[in-house]
């Protein structure tokens, strides 16, 4: 089941395919001796969506602690050369913390605004997903600053949009 993230004040959403969540999902710490995972999103850009489609990593030479986690920079930039031959578009970063609820930490916010001045795509907004114990959180980072997203069960919001 996918998953669907929206802003109030926006009509853009962020659509997470199954695949995706059950890829992300494999890598949560459920053990006290479980390190981060993580590695990048891939897509599609729409003008009313992104939909994320695939995601990679953790690979081999990442930098991973209990609560940190950093891609091999080689490794992460040869995803991001095979994704683009498939079309896909890098879209941002996903990791795992070992809390319950998934909440950006102040080295998460000033990874992402490093990797947004590095980046050398198009690219104005990066997404970061956190994939904590119960949950996920996806947050934006671009123009408008470090945005949370709001994330709901995809089924459900597609039921309501029908009976409009
Ligand atoms: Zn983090």
């Amino acid at each position: 089941m996918a998953l669907l993230a929206t802003l109030r004040e926006s009509s853009q959403r962020i659509v997470i395919k199954p695949n995706v969540i059950a890829h992300m999902a494999r890598h949560r710490q459920l053990s006290w001796f479980s390190r981060e995972a993580g590695g990048q999103l891939f897509g599609a850009i729409r003008s009313d969506e992104v939909v994320i489609l695939a995601a990679t990593g953790p690979y081999r030479g990442d930098q991973r602690s209990r609560s940190s986690y950093r891609s091999n920079a080689k490794s992460a930039q040869r995803a991001i050369d095979l994704n683009a031959k498939n079309g896909l578009f890098y879209l941002g970063e996903w990791h795992t913390h070992p809390e319950e609820h998934p909440v950006a930490s102040a080295d998460d916010r000033s990874a992402m605004s490093k990797l947004l001045r590095a980046s050398s795509t198009r690219l104005e907004t990066l997404l970061m997903i956190i994939q904590a114990r119960q949950g996920v959180a996806i947050y934006s980072f671009g123009a408008q600053g470090f945005v949370e997203w709001t994330v709901s069960d995809g089924a459900v919001l597609h039921a309501c949009e029908e009976h409009r």
